[in-house]
This record gives C-alpha cells, sequence and structure tokens, in this order.
C-alpha cells in the first residue's frame, strides 16, 4: 500500500526535475519521500495522508506568526478584487517601503524585488557598479540565492545535496567569488590583503541559518565592518532569514552592528514572493532609473505580494512583544531538546538565537561549515523520520535552520520535547 504522498510524488518526478520546484523539499539527504501538504494553520500542517504535523520550517521562515494568519489572509483577498498586478506604481508601495525603513536601521531607500535570489544578485550589482570592483568574498555554507556568482562554496540545498562545483556556472565567473570559512577573520584580513583593491563587497549572513544556525563569534562582524571601512568594501548583510525575525530591525538591531546594503527575503512578503535590497540613497540612488545600475521587474512590488508583507510587518512593528516571546519558546525548547538528548547519551550541540536554532550531534561547537558537516549527520537523519513519525516536520537537512512561530504554545513544545525523547530512545 502506497501513501498519497507517495503515489503524488511518483506522478511528480514524471513532470517536475526530481518531483519538486526547490531542492531540499525532496528529502534527498534524509532518503524517504516528501510529504505533499494540503493546508496549515497555526504551528500545523496538514498533509494529504491525513497526518497532522507540528511546523519547525514555517515555509523556511516567513511564517513567524503560523500559517494563514488571518489579517494576512483577509488582507489579500480583499486587494485580489482590485486586481493581482497593475505594471504601474502604487500607493502601497510607498506605505510598505516607508514602514521598512522606519524598522530597519542604516536605511533611506529600498527596491522591492521578487525573491532573496532576486535580492542578493541586485545587491551584489549595486555594491559592484557603486565600486567600480569585480571580486566579493563570502563564506563557506552561506547561501545568498541561485545566481551564478553566489553558488560557489554555498549552503543550504547545495551543501545537502553534496554539490562541489555547480555545472553551468563558468569559471569566469566563479573566478570573482573569493570565499573564507565563517567566523575566520584572519582568513578575510589575507584575502583583502592580497585582492582588498579589486573587491566590491563582503557578503554575510549575519547569523548563519544555511548551514544549520550558526552564530557569528564576539568580534567577528565587528572585524569585518573595520575591514571594509578601511578599503572601502560594502558589506552586505544577507538579512533574507534574519530580516524581521531576530528583532524588528533583524540582525544590524539585534547584534548593532551597521551594514552597508542589506537584503530581505522570506519574512517580507508574509509567504507571497518577495525579496527586497536596501540601503542608504547615497548607493541605492545608483539603481536604475535613478542610477545606471540596472534592474527591473515585471511583477516586483505586486499589489497582493506588498499587502501581505505589508500586513505582517505592521504587525511585526507594533507588537515588539512577539520577539520576546518567540525567544522564550526557543530556550524552553532548546533545553527540553538538551534534556532529551542527554537522557539517551546523545552528544550534541544546540546553536540558536531568537527563533532560529539547529541541533548538531557532535560534541564540537559549531561555528563553521566543516564543524557542522563534521557531526553525525547520519544521527540526524535518523532522528528527522523518528520526528516526523511523531508528528514534528523539521528541515529535511541537519544543514538548515529550524523556524519557530509564534503561534506554538507550551502544549505543543511539550510534545515535541517529549517526541525527541522516545525518538531517542527508539533510534539510538
Ligand atoms: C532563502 C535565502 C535566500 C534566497 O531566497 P529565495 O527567496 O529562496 O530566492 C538568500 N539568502 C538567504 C540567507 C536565504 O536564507
Amino acid at each position: 500500500m502506497y501513501s498519497k504522498s507517495e503515489m503524488l510524488f511518483g506522478k511528480a518526478k514524471q513532470v517536475i526535475p526530481g518531483g519538486v520546484n526547490s531542492p531540499v523539499r525532496a528529502f534527498k539527504s534524509v532518503g524517504g519521500t516528501p510529504i505533499f501538504m494540503e493546508r496549515a494553520k497555526g504551528a500545523y500542517m496538514y498533509d494529504v495522508d491525513g497526518n497532522t504535523y507540528i511546523d519547525y520550517i514555517n515555509s523556511w521562515g516567513p511564517m513567524i506568526l503560523g500559517h494563514a494568519y488571518e489579517p494576512v489572509v483577509k488582507a489579500i483577498q480583499e486587494y485580489a478584487t482590485y486586481s493581482t498586478s497593475f505594471g504601474a506604481p502604487t500607493e502601497l508601495e510607498i506605505k510598505i517601503a516607508e514602514l521598512i525603513v522606519s524598522m530597519v536601521p542604516n536605511i533611506d531607500m529600498v527596491r522591492m524585488v521578487n525573491s532573496g535570489t532576486e535580492a542578493c544578485m541586485t545587491a551584489l550589482r549595486l555594491a559592484r557598479g557603486y565600486t567600480g570592483r569585480n571580486k566579493f568574498i563570502k563564506f563557506e555554507g552561506c547561501y545568498h540565492g541561485h545566481a551564478d556568482a553566489f553558488l560557489v562554496s554555498a549552503g543550504s540545498g547545495v551543501a545537502t545535496l553534496g554539490i562541489q562545483s555547480v555545472p553551468g556556472v563558468t569559471a569566469t565567473v566563479a573566478e570573482d567569488t573569493l570565499t573564507a570559512p565563517y567566523n575566520n577573520l584572519p582568513a578575510v584580513e589575507q584575502l583583502v590583503a592580497e585582492q582588498g583593491a579589486e573587491i566590491a563587497a563582503i557578503i554575510i549572513e549575519p547569523v548563519a541559518g544555511n548551514m544549520g544556525c550558526i552564530l557569528p563569534q564576539p568580534g567577528f562582524l565587528e572585524g569585518l565592518r573595520k575591514i571594509c571601512d578601511a578599503n572601502n568594501i560594502l558589506l552586505i548583510f544577507d538579512e533574507v532569514m534574519t530580516g524581521f525575525r531576530l528583532a524588528r530591525g533583524g540582525a544590524q538591531e539585534l547584534l548593532g552592528i551597521k551594514a552597508d546594503l542589506v537584503t530581505f527575503g522570506k519574512i517580507i512578503g508574509a509567504g507571497m514572493p518577495v525579496g527586497a535590497v536596501a540601503g542608504p540613497k547615497a548607493i541605492m540612488e545608483n539603481l536604475a532609473p535613478a542610477g545606471k545600475v540596472y534592474q527591473a521587474g515585471t511583477l516586483s512590488g505586486n499589489p497582493i505580494a506588498m499587502i501581505a508583507g505589508y500586513t505582517l510587518l505592521q504587525t511585526l512593528n507594533n507588537n515588539p512583544v512577539i520577539y520576546q516571546q518567540l525567544e522564550e519558546k526557543a530556550s524552553y525548547l532548546v533545553n527540553g531538546l538538551k534534556e532529551a538528548f542527554g537522557a539517551a547519551g546523545i552528544v550534541h550541540s544546540i546553536n540558536h538565537i531568537g527563533s532560529m536554532l539547529s541541533a548538531h550531534f557532535t560534541e564540537y561547537p559549531i561555528v563553521d561549515f566543516s564543524a557542522a558537516s563534521a557531526a553525525n549527520n547520519e544521527l540526524f537523519k535518523r532522528f528527522f523520520h523518528a520526528m516526523l513519525e511523531r508528528g514534528v516536520y523539521l528541515p529535511p537537512s541537519a544543514f538548515e535552520s529550524w523556524f519557530m512561530c509564534n503561534a506554538l504554545t507550551t502544549e505543543d513544545l511539550d510534545k515535541t520535547i517529549a517526541a525527541a525523547k522516545s525518538a531517542m530512545q527508539a533510534i539510538k
């Protein structure tokens, strides 16, 4: 007997490469069949076979207040009747830009795009256009979307699938991408000492979320800021994950570090396809049509996407207590998980900040991609499936952060912890 998910996956593979429209969804690294979903509400997802899951992916971040958040659903329904796209400016685009500028430190202007990939691609082009330099530094295991230049030592699905170099990305493009290990300031100093005059930007996830959740060590981001200032290099914070999640103003606010350009995605569209690049006027006005750095989008600033994002961002802006609640829930869960793993005698290292976390099965601290890769990821696979059987939906890869939503109740967290205890006893 096959489940409905298994039957659908069989069909999907006939008409969609690998059966999915984004690689990590395929469960390839953990094995088994992806679960096809039917609907979701709050912290829960419901699959096509009638199973219920507590969701710790939350669409990879956007659903910070839970699925089908009522005010967002209502706003989308109302705006859909006005037309799903105009291809002309709307007042709503000013309102969301003003709101974002009021929430995020160090920015005057925002350009809306349709994904985090586009946001990072645009930020890099802008940094290159502004500085007149071609090279940039990224960190091993960080993911900045799937634009060619970033698919070098990339995290997320590239790391999950163990792809070393991506066919289709030409050597000429990859040559301009310099890489350093996360949290390794001397490696960056060396690259800048050798090639600083050619480096346009350093792009980083200020808290990494695409190799599991990895925190910047004290002094690391401050050190990058200093290097950038001393060498006229732009510091780009890729806040596609951390933006509006770690704080209203994202990692810049929480960690107190100023970036020159910031990219957003995920929460900014409340589950609709949205990304953005933001920064000070002096840099942003180099974008077309104000400047010559070209960037465009037929559906950019789409009214349905804008009202969804605007509604969610307004709620977050007006209720800062949400961040405190999320932090408390995450700490509660982390303590419970530590207890569950400890009781089973499993060595573990859990990274956690705000509502992002990841569990690695190793006795060593996880500070960079090689540490994350060296953990017992075989055990993670078994843990993932044991949790799924117990109704807990975790990211299907040790190289992804878990995302919590504020719809989670203490009861949900207790259920999750109990599932982790029983899962570990079953698989150890
Ligand atoms: C998800 C993600 C991206 C890419 O965003 P898409 O909307 O998937 O294109 C870029 N950077 C980071 C840090 C991300 O987590």
